[in-house]
């Protein structure tokens, strides 16, 4: 039989072992890392709301009027007011008819694309979807097609072929991130959008970390371009920009009937904590409203000075990444900057492709101008001595 041991040892040789952190305090911008404090650029707080006092009351609020769990499933007895209200919110701002939460953005991505194909059914993924969209597409037992990132002919020649074999009762799901989350870049949205509509197909969009960032009210790529009516599924975390935690969907009502009915993330699972929820729906409040549009908009011209200064390519969103190729540079690139004081998390291999590792730099609204000048000065440091 395989041995644990014997694996680790091979994770390590090909560079690919990884280790927890425990990090013991956090006062956004910095982390305190055994002992020491870090200006933290791996977070995706974009907006700094994990921190946030109208949070902290929120989640407060939230326990003192529900208790710390919610005991059960939703469709036993964990239905909470306080989760309703949290889909009212989101199905609001989003413009859909319904919303559904989940306890993770992972658990919302698997259960929606499980519930939705089966057997017979196909989903076509952009090549740099996340894994619980890939994993989802896996499960769901459904013929799993991939096309290379953002190439619309190959997605369009996969529409069309799996349209032909399957006869018009089949479901097909095409699934693409909107900010993709180790690239930074944007998914041609209208273009897909007309194609999925052109071939009959459903389109998922997982909108984790371009919500909070795009848009006029910071709802993402598809409201930025006017395109979210003509999405079925808007998928988002609300662990990241929104400052929580926990997962949701946005469509219309009978696709959310059908996900409480058949997501078994959703129904074999004890329903999120209340504090979660009530801190998730004020980061979503906070998000829309005039204080979301005054922090990204600092957000944004701290992306653009840095991005100018660092001499990286323009911003598409708020992550900056610097491709280095091999698993050990991007290492050494990564504890070079820890000794420095600065937390910048090397991505290595399955979370990017192969020959790819890079260094991942996420920027927010919390950092200030000092602090990204002392990066851009490290970075450049670091380049001049390697
Ligand atoms: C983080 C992430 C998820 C998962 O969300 P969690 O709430 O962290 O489970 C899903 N999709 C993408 C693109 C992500 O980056």
């Amino acid at each position: 039989m395989r041995d644990p041991e014997h694996e680790l040892a091979e994770l390590s040789e090909a560079g690919l072992r990884r280790h927890l952190r425990p990090v013991d305090a956090v006062d956004p911008p910095f982390l305190t890392v055994a002992g020491r404090r870090l200006l933290n650029f791996s977070s995706n707080d974009y907006l700094g709301l994990a921190a946030h006092p109208a949070l902290q009351d929120a989640a407060a609020e939230g326990l003192q009027r529900h208790g710390s769990g919610s005991t059960a499933s939703r469709l036993v007895c964990g239905s909470l007011r306080i989760h309703h209200e949290l889909e009212e919110t989101i199905a609001r701002l989003k413009g859909s008819e319904a919303a559904l939460a989940f306890s993770s953005g992972y658990a919302a991505a698997v259960g929606a694309v499980t519930a939705l194909v089966r057997r017979g059914d196909t989903v076509i993924l952009d090549k740099l979807c996340h894994a619980s969209l890939v994993d989802g597409a896996r499960l769901s037992g459904a013929t799993v097609r991939v096309y290379p990132h953002n190439k619309l002919d190959k997605l369009e020649r996969l529409l069309a072929s799996a349209r032909a074999r399957s006869g018009g009762s089949q479901r097909i799901l095409v699934i693409t991130e909107s900010v993709f989350s180790m690239d930074g870049d944007r998914a041609p949205l209208e273009e897909i959008v007309t194609l999925k509509d052109r071939h009959d197909a459903l389109l998922l969009v997982d909108e984790a970390h371009a919500v909070g960032v795009l848009g006029p009210t910071g709802q993402g790529l598809a409201e930025e371009l006017g395109v979210a009516d003509r999405i079925d599924l808007q998928l988002g975390t609300l662990g990241k920009a929104v400052g929580s935690a926990g997962g949701y969907l946005a469509a219309k009502r009978s696709i959310i009937d059908l996900l409480v009915n058949k997501a078994r993330s959703f129904i074999y699972s004890t329903a999120p904590p209340p504090a979660q929820a009530a801190a998730a729906r004020a980061g979503l409040e906070l998000i829309a409203g005039p204080e979301g549009a005054r922090l990204r908009e600092r957000l944004w011209e701290r992306l653009r000075a840095f991005a100018a200064r660092a001499r990286l390519p323009a911003p598409e969103s708020a992550i900056l990444p610097r491709v280095l190729g091999d698993n050990d540079a991007a290492l050494a690139a990564a504890a070079a900057l820890l000794e420095a004081g600065f937390l910048v998390p090397a991505m290595r291999f399955p979370t990017v492709p192969r020959g790819t590792a890079r260094l991942r730099i996420t920027i927010s609204a919390a950092h200030g101008p000092e602090h990204l000048e002392a990066l851009a000065k490290t970075l450049e440091n670091l380049q001049e001595t390697a």
